[in-house]
């Protein structure tokens, strides 16, 4: 989290107590930071702030969205539009809507990653209530062409809903210019607290709560807000947008210093979902002949955090589904790692993995059993 981020919410915490929702002097002190927050979230997406609804976090805001949506006893029209490649957070309410009989078709990307809009055009039924499709992946990094999509969404009259998690903070984000009606983010994604996040209801979209309680939120989210936290997400939300060409200028060069330095010492080794745009601060890159597991573990012992899926499914052992997708064997896929960069990440950080790396590949190689063959490390 960004230190700054954290002077914002100590207060909240103690000598600013009062409920954001109450009447008294005390409420309305920590009501005024509430909606400090929502101005500064709704600046950052190009939104209006009574747009704004918080939530706590990136997956309450995938499910509000989509239960919301199509999910409700309203939605009298009964076919979901996503791809293969989205976060559990948004794939699984998709999927638990299947189960109800919903119809989802989950769209394949090519081997970048990336969707096509004609396929998602082509997909398109009378039916078809809402189009849910990422913004930037998870694990690859890789950025839809949402812009293409959310004309196709308005042409045809659907609602259109993009969890932008991991693009928020990362690249310019502007709801009118995407077409989208509905966007998802996550505080924690942008330094600021885990447990809060908030989704962007386009004025006019007819959205049904997903929990049922108080008036909170203009009726679209019931429960005493998290002050610090919203307060918090408001202030990582001003420090994106004030730091967002810096951090992505700067970040992209670490990242492609840090691919080319793997890919020149490591033989063999390659960059998933390279071909396609993607944001600045993702790297998957696939090892062969090593399990993504045993490098993880070997790299965290040296100090070094890195995830061999999305984090969510850590310790499940079946290949990552956006590897799959883009075509990645499953051995492959289980010999890939997503390493991330951020803002805090420095030049001497990324010389200190890129001579870790190679070390670790070369030790692993050595010794894996089922590497009859071994690679040479350059
Ligand atoms: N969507 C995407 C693309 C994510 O990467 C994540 C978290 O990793 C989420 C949703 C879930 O967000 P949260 O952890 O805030 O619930």
């Amino acid at each position: 989290m960004d230190p700054e981020v954290l002077a914002v919410m100590l207060p909240y915490f103690s000598a600013e107590y009062g409920n954001a929702s109450s009447i008294h002097s005390f409420g309305q002190g920590t009501r005024a930071a509430v909606e400090r927050a929502r101005i500064a979230v709704a600046a950052l997406i190009g939104a209006q702030p009574a747009e704004i609804t918080f939530t706590s976090g990136g997956t309450e805001s995938d499910n509000l969205a989509i239960f919301g949506i199509a999910g409700g006893e309203s939605a009298v029209r009964r076919h979901i539009i996503t791809t293969q490649i989205e976060h559990s957070a948004a794939l699984n309410p998709c999927q638990a809507l299947a189960k109800r009989g919903i119809d989802v078709t989950f769209l394949p990307v090519n081997r970048a990653g990336v969707v096509d809009p004609a396929a998602v055009k082509n997909a398109l039924r009378p039916e078809t209530v809402l189009i849910t499709i990422m913004h930037a992946n998870n694990e690859i990094g890789t950025l839809q062409p949402l812009e293409e999509i959310g004309r196709i969404a308005k042409e045809a009259d659907i609602w259109f809903h993009a969890d932008a998690v991991q693009s928020a903070g990362k690249v310019p984000l502007d709801v009118n210019a995407l077409g989208v009606d509905l966007l998802s983010i996550s505080a924690h994604k942008i330094y600021g607290p885990k447990g809060v996040g908030a989704l962007y209801v386009r004025s006019g979209t007819p959205m049904e709560p997903l929990l049922f309680g108080g008036s909170h939120e203009r009726d679209r989210r019931p429960g005493t807000e998290n002050v610090p936290g919203i307060a918090g997400l408001g202030r990582a939300a001003e420090l994106a947008r004030e730091k967002l060409s810096e951090d992505s200028a700067r970040v992209s060069r670490l990242r492609d210093k840090f691919e080319q330095g793997v890919l020149a010492a490591v033989s063999g080794a390659k960059v998933n979902g390279a071909e396609a745009a993607r944001v600045p601060n993702t790297s998957n890159i696939m090892f062969p002949d090593i399990s993504s597991e045993s490098l993880l573990i070997a790299l965290d012992m040296k100090g070094l955090a890195c995830s061999s899926g999305s984090a969510c499914s850590s310790g499940a052992v079946k290949p990552s589904h956006v590897l799959t997708a883009i075509g990645l064997e499953p051995a492959d896929a289980r010999s890939s790692l997503r390493f991330s960069l951020g803002r805090h990440t420095t030049e001497a950080d990324v010389d200190l993995v890129l001579a870790m790396i190679p070390q670790e590949v070369a030790r692993l190689r050595a010794i894996s059993p089922e590497n009859k063959k071994p690679v040479a490390v350059k």
